[in-house]
C-alpha cells in the first residue's frame, strides 16, 4: 500500500506538539460513554468552571506508534496503557473508559494520521496522548458528572539525537509523592507539583531529580517522569519497589527482557539510596527514551559516579536497550501480545 507521508524532516523533530489531522473524542454523560468520533477540531471548549480547571480532575497516558523494519505500523503493548488509564481514572473518581474502546481509539487515530507516522530508521515516532477530564461545571469539591476522553497524535523526534549523553541527577529536596497518595497513577497533578522541582534542578545544572520516598527519605523512588533501573556489580538488574511510583510499562518490559532474553537475574525490591553508590549502571526507563543512561547522581555535594561513565551507556543497559528496541522494531521476535499491529 502506498501512502504519501507528510513533508517533515523527521530527524530534526524534537519533543514538541505538532498538530495532526484527526483526533478521537468521546463524551461521558448521563452515566455512559457515547459512541465516540474522529474530529479535525484540535481545540477543547469547556465551561469556565469545568472540573478539570478547578480541581485538576484529569488523567493521561503516553505511548507511541512507529514503523517496523518490514513496514508495518504498530504500537507497543497498548493494552497496558488501557489498563493503567483505568487505574488512574479510578483513583480520581473518573469513570473508566472501556479498554477495548481505548485500543480502538488508538487504531482509529493512528490510521487517520498514518501520513504522520515517521518512516522506519528515522528514529522518530508518532506519540499518542490519550487523556480524560471532568468537563461539567464543578465549584463544590466533588467529582464531575460529565467527562471527555480524547486521544491525539503528534510526531516526535529521536530521543538520542546527538548520540547518547548520560544524565546527571540531583537528589531532590522536594517530594514527588506521598505514601498512599497519587504517585502510582498517571495524572497531571503529579507533574504540576514537579515543575518547580525540575526548574530548580535545571537552574542548578542538573538534568533530572531523583526522588526518595517521602516518608523516610532513604529509599529510591523515581524521577519526575521515568522509573529507575540499576545493574549491580554482579550483573543483576534491580528496580525499585514502591507503592508511590508509576508502574512504567517500559521498566516492566525491560525486566522481562533481562530475564527471558538476556538470561539475567532481575528483581523488583526496595532499594536504599545507600546502595546506589555500589551499583555498576543506572538508567531511566520510559516510553520516550526506552532507557536513558545516568552517569552521575549528586546528593547535596556528594557525587556518585557510575563506572559506566559520562560518554556511553553501560554494557548491560546497552544490551537491554538494543534488545527491547529490536523487539519493538520487529528485528527480534517479540513475546506474545507485545506488538499491536495497526496497518
Ligand atoms: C509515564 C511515566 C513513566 C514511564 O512509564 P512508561 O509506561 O514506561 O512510559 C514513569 N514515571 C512517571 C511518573 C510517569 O508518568
Amino acid at each position: 500500500m502506498f501512502m504519501q507521508k507528510k513533508d517533515i524532516d523527521w530527524g530534526s523533530l524534537g519533543f514538541g506538539y505538532i498538530q495532526t489531522d484527526k483526533r478521537y473524542v468521546s463524551d461521558f454523560k448521563d452515566g455512559k460513554w457515547d459512541e465516540g468520533r474522529l474530529t479535525e477540531d484540535a481545540n477543547v471548549v469547556l465551561n469556565e468552571c469545568a472540573g478539570v480547571f478547578q480541581y485538576a480532575q484529569t488523567v493521561f497516558e503516553g505511548l507511541k506508534a512507529y514503523t517496523t523494519e518490514d513496514g508495518r505500523i504498530v504500537t507497543f503493548r497498548p493494552d497496558l496503557n488501557a489498563e493503567r488509564l483505568e487505574q488512574s481514572a479510578k483513583r480520581l473518581e473518573i469513570p473508566a473508559f472501556p479498554r477495548d474502546r481505548f485500543i480502538d481509539a488508538v487504531k482509529q487515530v493512528v490510521s487517520a494520521n498514518a501520513a504522520y507516522v515517521p518512516p522506519f530508521g528515522s528514529g522518530a515516532t508518532l506519540y499518542l496522548r490519550p487523556y480524560m477530564m471532568g468537563t461539567n461545571p464543578v465549584i463544590g469539591v466533588k467529582p464531575a458528572t460529565e467527562y471527555q476522553f480524547r486521544l491525539f497524535a503528534t510526531p516526535v523526534g529521536p530521543y538520542f539525537k546527538g548520540g547518547v549523553k548520560p544524565l546527571t541527577l540531583k537528589v531532590s529536596d522536594f517530594d514527588r509523592a506521598a505514601p498512599c497518595g497519587t504517585g502510582n497513577i498517571k495524572a497531571g497533578l503529579n507533574y504540576a507539583m514537579s515543575l518547580h522541582a525540575i526548574v530548580t534542578a535545571h537552574n542548578e545544572g542538573f538534568d533530572e531529580n531523583m526522588y526518595l520516598d517521602a516518608k523516610t527519605r532513604t529509599n529510591v523512588e523515581e524521577t519526575g517522569g521515568a522509573n529507575f533501573l540499576f545493574v549491580t556489580k554482579d550483573n543483576k538488574v534491580v528496580t525499585p519497589k514502591s507503592d508511590s511510583i508509576l508502574p512504567s510499562i517500559t521498566r516492566r518490559s525491560l525486566v522481562q527482557v533481562a530475564k527471558e532474553y538476556l538470561g539475567l537475574e532481575a528483581e523488583e525490591r526496595v532499594i536504599p539510596f545507600e546502595e546506589v553508590k555500589d551499583m555498576a549502571e543506572c538508567g531511566l526507563c520510559g516510553t520516550a527514551a526506552v532507557i536513558s543512561p545516568v552517569g552521575k547522581i549528586v546528593d547535596h555535594g556528594k557525587e556518585i559516579c557510575f563506572p559506566s561513565g559520562m560518554t556511553d551507556m553501560g554494557p548491560i543497559t546497552k544490551k537491554l536497550y538494543e534488545t527491547l528496541t529490536g523487539i519493538q522494531m520487529g528485528k527480534i521476535k517479540a513475546p506474545e501480545g507485545w506488538i499491536y499491529e495497526i496497518m
